[in-house]
């Protein structure tokens, strides 16, 4: 390991409550670790640039609590060609650094990956995502933070819905995966609960609307974006055409479910998997993310994180059907 002398750590992606917690512990690890660190700011956008500043102790101070990313956080399409990332690779080299931490999700770790096999560069992955959908880890930074926001504004609609008896389509994020809507879903007793791994939902819906939902105060159905039927707005116009006599609303939560104070247990996951990432290095590793399966660190291939699905847990799913 005595190569590694210069760490550098970046976000990249959407930003997600706890990815501060995960920065101070790679900065504070780095530094009693014997190697100096560097903040990359802007994802790969800065590190083309060579936007990046030398970390200490003290730089990390009084962030562990605050949503966001200090490092800021970019898409950079520059990124995805060669020229890109020898720019990215030449700037890493002028400023000493040797292994790279990437905070982030797929995309960002797509981008690791192809980089550390053209110029020999150590990464190690963080997963930092809201989604929750990275394969080879139970759990990414910012979903239980997520998940608890999404939950306490669902339980604020409920009181509007359930004085009015409203039915309440509610979106929340999840392009690809319904992990936020699923376990949100669970932990709001929502009536319903549509996300794009599961088929047939639907159906269930409009057997639970003609059937059951009468002898309800409120229903609340919750709706990941990228459901088959094109989201909340969609479905919801097509259930009160459906259904005209149910007094029907929409609440779209957006960004609101990326930003906040991180809960205790991001703040936790994220210091861990910080430590856990220097120590990667340490032990010679690279191109893996670090990650939590059965509450334990694991070290993942970033290749299979990136090629692997992961899926819903079928347990959560017929947990939710049954409590509805
Ligand atoms: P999130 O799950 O929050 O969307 P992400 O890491 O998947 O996070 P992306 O926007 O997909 O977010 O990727 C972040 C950045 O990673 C991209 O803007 C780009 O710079 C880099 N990247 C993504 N895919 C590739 C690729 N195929 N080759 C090189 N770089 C990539």
């Amino acid at each position: 390991m005595e190569d590694i002398l210069k760490v550098g750590v970046l976000t990249s992606g959407g930003d997600a409550p706890g990815m501060n917690a995960a920065i101070r512990a790679v900065v504070r690890t780095a530094l009693n670790r014997g190697m100096e660190a560097y903040g990359i700011r802007r994802g790969y956008q800065g590190m083309i640039e060579g936007d990046i500043i030398k970390m200490d102790s003290a730089s990390v101070s009084g962030i562990i609590q605050k949503g966001g990313t200090i490092l800021q956080t970019a898409r950079c399409m520059e990124f995805l060609t060669y020229e890109g990332r020898k720019k990215g690779y030449d700037q890493l080299h002028s400023f000493g650094i040797d292994a790279v931490i990437v905070i982030g999700g797929d995309g960002s770790f797509t981008g690791a990956s192809i980089m550390s096999k053209e110029f020999d560069i150590p990464f190690i992955g963080i997963p930092g995502t809201i989604d929750n959908d990275l394969y080879g880890t139970d759990y990414t930074i910012g979903f239980d933070t997520a998940l608890n926001t999404v939950v306490h504004a669902v339980d604020n609609i409920r009181d509007t819905a359930s004085s009015h008896g409203r039915i309440f389509f509610v979106e929340v994020m999840g392009k690809e995966a319904g992990f936020v809507a699923l376990q949100s879903g669970i932990a709001s007793g929502a009536e319903g609960i549509l996300i794009p791994e599961e088929k047939g939902q639907i159906e269930k819906l409009r057997k639970y609307l003609a059937e059951r939902a009468r002898l309800k105060k409120s229903s609340i159905i919750l709706v990941a974006e990228g459901e088959d039927e094109g989201g909340a707005i969609a479905i919801a116009n097509k259930i009160k055409t459906e259904f005209p006599s149910f007094d029907i609303r929409t609440t779209i939560l957006g960004h609101i479910q990326r930003g906040g104070s991180p809960s205790a247990y991001d703040r936790v996951s994220a210091s861990r998997m910080g430590v856990a990432a220097i120590e990667a290095l340490i032990d010679d590793q690279k191109s893996i993310m670090v990650g939590l399966v059965n509450g334990e660190i694991v070290h993942v291939p970033l290749n299979k994180t990136i090629k692997l699905h992961k899926d819903v847990s079928r347990d959560l799913l017929a947990i939710a059907d049954l409590l509805i």
